[in-house]
C-alpha cells in the first residue's frame, strides 16, 4: 500500500477512507500476509500434495481462499496487466501449477504466453480544484472527475474557458473558439451534441477532431462533460470518451468531469449552462467565452504502448490415443485495475482473485488425485481482461492447442459473493453441451445451478464465442458489492462459494473430458452467428396472426417480427383511422398475454434477446388512411405504428411526386415513421429520395442502377436487398457485395424473405450467413448488415440521433 502524498488540500474525505482501509491491511499484515505468506501456503499444500493415493484430494475450499488472499494482497498492486503487479500474478500462479505438476501449456514448454499491450499510466496524486471569484472547492476524484485514456499530463493553474461543444468547421463556418484566447488555458466543453449540431457537423463532431482542435489551439488541456439533467441516482462513473490514439500528447491533459463540478463552476457565474446550450441550439451558433474562474490541474499521466505482459497456462494432458486431441479449457482472468490515481490498491479480490483461485484449486485436485481425463483439459489464466479481454482474445487469435477441436470453454468470472446459486450461462450457444453436462452432474449440485442463454459480452467467454466454441460464463448468482472499488477485498468472499462453483465446474470439465457427444457439428462457427445476429423476420404477417400463431416464442431464432396492421377492407374516413388507432392498441394488449415484447427501442430489443423473447415492431401496408389526412401519420405514431411500406407508384403522377404524395411523405417523416418503399424502379427511387426530409428504406430484389445506389448514399438512405424463396444464397450474396461497393457497409441491409418462424427461412439466412464468411466479411460488418443498419435507419427516422459523436 503506497501512502498518499502530503500536503495536498482538500482531500480530507479521502484520507479518511484510506486511512480506513490502512487500519484493515495493519489487521490482516498482522497476522503475516503479502509474498512471504506464499511460503507458508507453499508448505501446507505440499503436505496435502504428499499423500494423494492414500485419501482422495477434495475441492478445498479454503484452500482456494488462500490462493484469493496472495492475489488480492495490496503487494500485488492490484494485479495490472503490463504492470509489476500483473506480472507477480502470472508468476504466482505458474509457481503453483509447477508445484503441483501441473503440464505448461504456454510457448516453448513454458506455463506462459506473452502478447503485449498499450496502457494509460496515471501517477497517484491528482488534484482538480475550481476557484471562482467567491470560492476553492476541490473534488474528489473517480466520483466528480477522471483521467481520461490519451491524456498526457498538465499541472498548474489556468483560466477556463467555457467553448460549448468545443466545435470548428470551416465549411459550415461555425467556430467555437472564434475570438477567444486558449493558449495555456483550460478548454471546458459538452462532449455529447443534440442531434441538429450532429446532423450538422458529422465527421467534424467526432470528439477526438474537437480535442485536436483545443489542441491545436494550445489549450493545456480539456475539461469535457456531458450536457445532462443531473441524476443523483446514477453517477455516471467510470465515464469513457472513446478518444483515439492521436489525441495523445504528453503535455496536453483530457479529463472527464461530472456535470456537478461544472454546476460548481457556474454557481459564481452570471450566466447558466442550460441557457447557453439553449441558445446554442437555438440560435445554431457559438456562445463562448472567458469564464474568469480558474482550475488548479496536476495530473502525471503518460501512454505507454507495447508493454509485455503474459496468459498463464497449464494442462493434464488427455489419456485416450483419439481424444487426447480434443480440448476442454477451464478459464478466468487474473488481472485486475492496479493501484488508482489517489494511491489505493485495487485488490479485486472478487473480481477476479476468486475465479481465478477456483480454476487452480480444480488443477491441483485433478493433477494430485492422478485423474487421467480422456480428453486433455487446459487451465487458462487470462491477462488483460480488464482492458477488454486483450488475454482471452489474444488465446483464441494465437491459440496454442487447436480452437476447432476445443469441446467448450467454461469461465469464470466473480464467485466470491452471491446468496448461494451458480449461474452457468450459455446453453443457447451450446446446447449440445449443455445436454451432456446437464445429463450427468449430480443432483446434489444441479440443485444449485442456474443455467441461462448466455452470449457474449462482460468476460472472456467472448472470446471463444466469436470462434465458435461454446463459451459458458460462470459466476454466483445475485449482487457483487465493491465491483471495481478499492474495497473487494478478501475479507468479503464467501468460502461456500468458492466450493459450490469450484464442484460444479470440477464436474462438468470431467463430464466434457470424458463423455461421447455431438461437440463438433458442422459449420459450429456459422452457427454461432447466426444464434448471435439479431434477425429480422420481415416477413409482415398481420398481427392477429402473430399473436395467435407463435405462442411459444422463447428461442425461435425471430429477434424482431414486423406485424402488420391492417385497414379492414371496406371502412374509409375517420371510421378506418380509428379502427387502425383500435388495433395498435389491440397489439399492445395482446402482447402482455404472450411471451412476446413490444418494441420500445433498441435497447429493450437487445432486452428482450437475452431472454429469448421475439419483438414485435407494428407497421402499416399502404398509404391510403393518410390520403386526405396526412396528419394522421402523427395519431398513429403515438399510438405505437413504427413504419409504413409502400410502394413508389402510390406517392407519384405520370413519373413525379404529387402533391399529395409530397403531404403525405413529409407527413410520415415528420411523425418520425420509417418509410420502406417497396419495388421502385431507379427513376422512382430518385424522385421521393429528392423530397424525403428524413432517411427513408428502400427494398428491392434487384440493385438499383450505380447513379440510384449512390444517390441513396447521399441521402443517407438505407437500401434492403430482398432474397426471395428459393434464391440462391451464394448469387445473392454476390448482389449484395455488389451493392456494398457502391454503398459501403452502412447503407445497405439484407431482406429475409421466406418467413424466418419457418425451417426455410432460417436456412436461407444461415446459408448467408456462411457465404458472408466465405467472402470474409467479418462479424461486426454482418451485423450491420443484418438487422444493424436497419435499426438505425429506424432510429434515425424517428429523430433518435445518437446523442453524441462515436
Ligand atoms: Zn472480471
Amino acid at each position: 500500500m503506497k501512502m498518499l502524498k502530503d500536503g495536498l488540500k482538500g482531500r480530507a474525505t479521502q484520507l479518511i477512507a484510506t486511512k480506513f482501509k490502512l487500519a484493515r491491511i495493519k489487521k490482516v499484515s498482522s497476522i503475516g500476509r503479502g509474498w512471504l505468506a506464499i511460503l507458508g501456503l507453499c508448505f501446507s499444500l505440499c503436505s496435502l500434495s504428499g499423500q494423494p493415493k492414500a485419501k482422495k484430494v477434495q475441492f478445498e475450499a479454503e484452500a482456494a481462499l488462500s490462493y484469493i488472499r496472495d492475489l488480492a494482497a495490496d503487494s500485488m498492486l492490484g494485479r495490472r496487466s503490463g504492470h509489476p503487479g500483473g506480472e507477480a500474478g502470472a508468476e504466482y500462479i505458474a509457481a503453483r501449477f509447477k508445484e503441483w505438476g501441473v503440464e505448461p501449456a504456454g510457448e516453448n514448454g513454458t506455463y506462459f504466453q506473452t502478447f503485449t499491450v498499450d496502457l494509460n499510466q496515471v501517477e497517484e496524486g491528482v488534484v482538480l480544484e475550481l476557484m471562482t471569484t467567491k470560492v476553492r472547492r476541490s473534488f474528489y476524484y473517480g466520483e466528480d472527475w477522471r483521467v481520461q485514456a490519451y491524456s498526457g499530463s498538465a499541472h498548474g493553474t489556468a483560466e477556463i474557458v467555457f467553448v460549448g461543444y468545443g466545435l470548428r468547421d470551416e465549411k459550415a463556418n461555425y467556430d467555437d473558439y472564434a475570438g477567444l484566447e486558449v493558449k495555456g488555458k483550460w478548454v471546458l466543453f459538452a462532449s455529447n451534441l443534440p442531434s441538429s449540431l450532429a446532423d450538422k457537423f458529422g465527421e467534424a463532431a467526432s470528439l477526438t477532431r474537437r480535442v485536436r482542435w483545443a489542441q491545436e489551439r494550445g489549450a493545456k488541456g480539456a475539461l469535457i462533460f456531458r450536457r445532462e439533467e443531473p441524476q443523483p441516482a446514477a453517477p455516471a462513473r467510470g465515464v469513457r470518451l472513446g478518444l483515439s490514439r492521436e489525441v495523445y500528447r504528453p503535455d496536453f491533459a483530457i479529463i472527464s468531469i461530472e456535470t456537478r463540478v461544472v454546476d460548481a463552476l457556474f454557481r459564481d457565474l452570471l450566466t447558466d449552462l442550460r441557457y447557453l446550450f439553449q441558445e446554442i441550439e437555438r440560435q445554431q451558433k457559438p456562445m463562448s467565452f472567458t469564464t474568469g474562474a480558474k482550475a488548479f490541474i496536476s495530473v502525471a499521466a503518460r501512454w505507454e504502448e507495447k508493454k509485455p505482459t503474459k496468459n498463464v497456462l497449464g494442462k493434464i494432458t488427455g489419456s485416450d490415443p483419439v481424444l487426447k486431441n480434443e480440448y476442454v479449457i477451464i478459464g478466468a482472468h487474473m488481472d485486475h485495475l492496479g493501484v488508482d490515481p489517489l494511491g489505493e490498491v485495487m485488490n479485486g479480490a472478487n473480481d477476479n482473485a476468486s475465479g481465478t483461485a477456483v480454476v487452480m484449486e480444480i488443477a491441483r485436485v485433478l493433477k494430485l488425485n492422478q485423474v487421467k481425463p480422456k480428453r486433455t483439459i487446459v487451465f487458462g489464466l487470462w491477462a488483460a481482461e480488464e482492458m477488454g479481454l486483450l488475454g482471452s482474445r489474444y488465446f483464441a487469435d494465437h491459440p496454442l492447442v487447436p480452437i476447432e477441436k476445443t469441446v467448450a470453454y467454461l469461465n469464470m468470472d466473480m464467485v466470491g459473493h452471491g446468496s448461494g446459486n451458480v449461474n452457468f450461462r450459455g446453453i443457447y450457444y451450446g446446447p449440445e453441451v449443455w445436454e451432456v453436462i446437464k445429463a450427468k452432474l449430480p443432483k446434489e449440485i444441479l440443485d444449485y445451478v442456474r443455467p441461462g442463454r448466455g452470449g457474449p459480452g462482460g468476460s472472456d467467454h467472448s472470446s471463444f464465442l466469436a470462434k465458435g466454441v461454446p463459451g459458458f460464463s460462470i459466476n454466483t448468482e445475485g449482487y457483487h458489492f465493491k465491483y471495481h472499488q478499492a474495497n473487494d477485498v478478501v475479507e468479503l468472499i464467501k468460502p461456500e462459494l468458492l466450493k459450490k462453483t469450484g464442484e460444479l465446474v470440477l464436474a462438468a470439465a470431467n463430464i466434457l473430458a470424458n463423455e461421447k457427444g455431438d461437440f463438433f457439428p458442422p459449420q459450429r462457427l456459422e452457427r454461432y452467428h447466426f444464434r448471435y445476429q439479431t434477425l429480422i423476420n420481415f416477413k409482415f404477417e398481420p398481427s392477429v396472426q402473430v399473436l395467435e400463431g407463435h405462442k411459444d416464442a422463447q428461442d425461435s431464432h425471430v429477434d424482431l417480427q414486423l406485424v402488420r396492421v391492417s385497414p379492414p377492407q371496406g371502412a374509409t374516413g375517420d371510421a378506418l383511422r380509428v379502427e387502425l388507432v383500435r388495433q395498435l392498441m389491440g397489439v399492445a394488449e395482446g402482447v402482455k398475454k404472450t411471451n412476446l415484447v413490444l418494441f420500445t427501442g433498441a435497447s429493450e430489443l437487445q432486452g428482450a434477446m437475452n431472454q429469448g423473447k421475439t419483438t414485435l415492431l407494428p407497421g402499416l401496408r399502404g398509404i391510403d388512411v393518410l390520403k386526405g389526412e396526412p396528419r394522421w401519420a402523427d395519431v398513429l405514431a403515438k399510438q405505437g405504428l413504427y413504419f409504413i411500406l409502400e410502394e413508389a407508384a402510390a406517392f407519384l403522377t405520370e413519373g413525379k411526386i404529387s402533391d399529395e404524395g409530397k403531404n403525405i411523405l413529409q407527413a410520415i417523416n415528420q411523425a418520425g415513421l420509417l418509410l420502406l418503399i417497396n419495388r421502385a424502379q431507379d427513376d422512382q427511387i430518385k424522385e421521393i429520395l429528392n423530397y424525403a426530409i428524413k432517411p427513408i428504406g428502400i427494398i428491392a430484389k434487384e440493385l438499383p442502377g450505380k447513379e440510384t445506389l449512390e444517390l441513396i448514399r447521399e441521402k443517407g438512405a438505407v437500401f434492403g436487398l430482398e432474397a426471395s424463396s428459393g434464391a440462391e444464397p451464394a448469387a445473392y450474396v454476390q448482389k449484395l457485395l455488389e451493392a456494398r461497393q457502391a454503398l459501403g457497409s452502412d447503407n445497405l441491409f439484407i431482406v429475409n424473405g421466406p418467413c424466418l418462424w419457418e425451417k426455410e427461412g432460417q436456412d436461407l439466412v444461415f446459408q448467408i450467413i456462411a457465404e458472408l464468411f466465405k467472402a470474409k466479411v467479418e462479424s461486426g460488418e454482418l451485423g450491420n448488415l443484418l438487422s444493424g443498419n436497419f435499426l438505425r435507419l429506424l432510429s434515425r427516422a424517428r429523430g433518435e440521433t445518437a446523442s453524441g459523436p462515436r
